[in-house]
């Protein structure tokens, strides 16, 4: 291939990429509403929530649709959360970021996967404060593949890439998060701010990302739930009391150290 069609190649890649994100970020929209209810993401078919008709694929095309709607059902003209298209967005976007951080390789196809579901987690935690096992369980087993493919192939994200390393990084983070909320448990009692569910979800990501760039992930979440924290009490947007999901400060802390981790990490390590 002559470069400009390697270049029209990656563009193309990239295009698929992200509609395939919009798509998947509309299937999420559906996991994040019906998964915390304990409903099946797969039947019934889509619905209005207002007035309960089934939507047809002209109603369901990613963003479009609600553009072409103006943000209202097409039937009962009840507002569309403007988060439905907004999640298809950052879908979209975090796909063709990936991609073009870790090309057409294994590496994209397995973060594709685990940003999926962070995402589905960073919006019920939102929600719900809640963290669901079935999410955390589908993304091990996404792990325990990439641990497998690890041992016949190097995972460029775990550097250097030994066949234990997703396997420390099973309970790298996720140990110290547990051992805090152990801590906390028996300061606080039961009002111990740690979830466990933050501690779950360290698992998978320890698993995909190996124990290096899991910790970097566990110290930018705390970084950034701490900063966002603190700025939420200034302005008095929370009070004291109310608890703030940490699951979405897990995931942008992980999506951070996914796309530069490394290169912090050897950047740190050249100053000392
Ligand atoms: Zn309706």
């Amino acid at each position: 291939m002559g470069i400009d069609q390697a270049a029209g190649f990656q563009v193309f890649v990239g295009i698929c990429l992200f509609v395939l994100g919009l798509c998947i970020g509309s299937f999420l929209n559906v996991c994040i509403y019906r998964i915390p209810l304990k409903q099946s993401v797969i039947s019934p078919p889509s619905h209005c929530p207002n007035c309960n008709t089934r939507l047809t694929a002209a109603d369901m095309i990613p963003v479009v649709s609600y553009i072409l709607l103006r943000g209202r059902c097409r039937y009962c003209k009840a507002g569309i959360p403007v988060r439905y298209p907004l999640v298809e967005l950052l879908t979209g976007m975090v796909y063709l970021i990936l991609y073009i951080r870790y090309g057409f390789s294994v590496e994209t196809l397995a973060l594709l996967y685990l940003f999926s579901i962070l995402l589905a987690v960073l919006f019920i935690d939102l929600d719900h404060m809640i963290i669901p096992n079935g999410l955390v369980l589908l993304g091990m087993a996404g792990g325990a593949l990439t641990t497998v493919y690890n041992l016949f192939v190097p995972f460029s994200l775990y550097q250097p890439s030994k066949w234990y390393t997703p396997l420390i990084g099973m309970v790298s983070a996720s140990g110290i998060l547990f051992a805090v909320a152990l801590i906390g448990l028996l300061i606080y009692g039961n009002d111990g701010a740690m979830g466990m569910g933050d501690v779950k979800l360290f698992i998978p990501i320890g698993m995909f990302l190996g124990w290096k760039l899991a910790l970097l992930s566990l110290f930018l979440a705390v970084m950034l739930g701490g900063i966002t924290s603190i700025f939420l009490l200034i302005s008095r947007i929370v009070k004291r009391k109310s608890a703030i999901p940490f699951g979405p400060f897990i995931v942008a802390g992980t999506f951070i150290a996914t796309l530069f981790g490394n290169s912090i990490i050897s950047w740190y390590f050249a100053q000392i």
